[in-house]
């Protein structure tokens, strides 16, 4: 699947869209999800062109996925969220039914989460 800029966090990315910000640097950018699923509900991306993790991992340069994961580890801990648990969601494809195809991870805490994937 081609990587379409027509996706509304490619426009958060440029700034056409606005968003509340948790994290920024040359690599990624982290903002609050619009519709949490959890206290602290953060949408974590690279500014990279990727439609999902199964693309981000097969494409992506050694450089940009340790600097994501290094930076998803360390929002979560800035955020005060490690000692007590979080959970890591990234959807791909239609059986996933991943919406926003520019990779993303979804880092969910601040509460217990209960064993299911996502509260509903
Ligand atoms: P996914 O199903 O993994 O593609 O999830 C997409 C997520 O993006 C959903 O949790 C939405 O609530 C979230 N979302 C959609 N639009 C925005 C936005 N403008 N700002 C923040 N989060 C958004």
């Amino acid at each position: 699947m081609d990587y379409n800029e027509n996706n509304i966090f490619y426009k958060i990315l440029i700034g056409e869209i606005s968003c509340q910000k948790v994290y920024e640097d040359s690599n990624v950018l982290a903002f609050y999800d619009i519709h949490p699923k959890a206290l602290q509900h953060i949408i974590v991306i690279p500014k990279g062109r990727y439609v999902s993790f199964d693309d981000f991992a097969a494409h992506g340069t050694d450089h940009e996925i340790n600097a994501f994961f290094r930076t998803v580890q360390k929002i979560a801990n800035d955020l005060g969220i490690s000692t007590d648990g979080y959970r890591l969601i990234s959807n791909h494809g239609k059986n996933a039914n991943q919406e926003v195809p520019h990779f993303h991870v979804h880092l969910l805490g601040g509460e217990p989460l209960g064993r299911k994937l996502v509260k509903e």
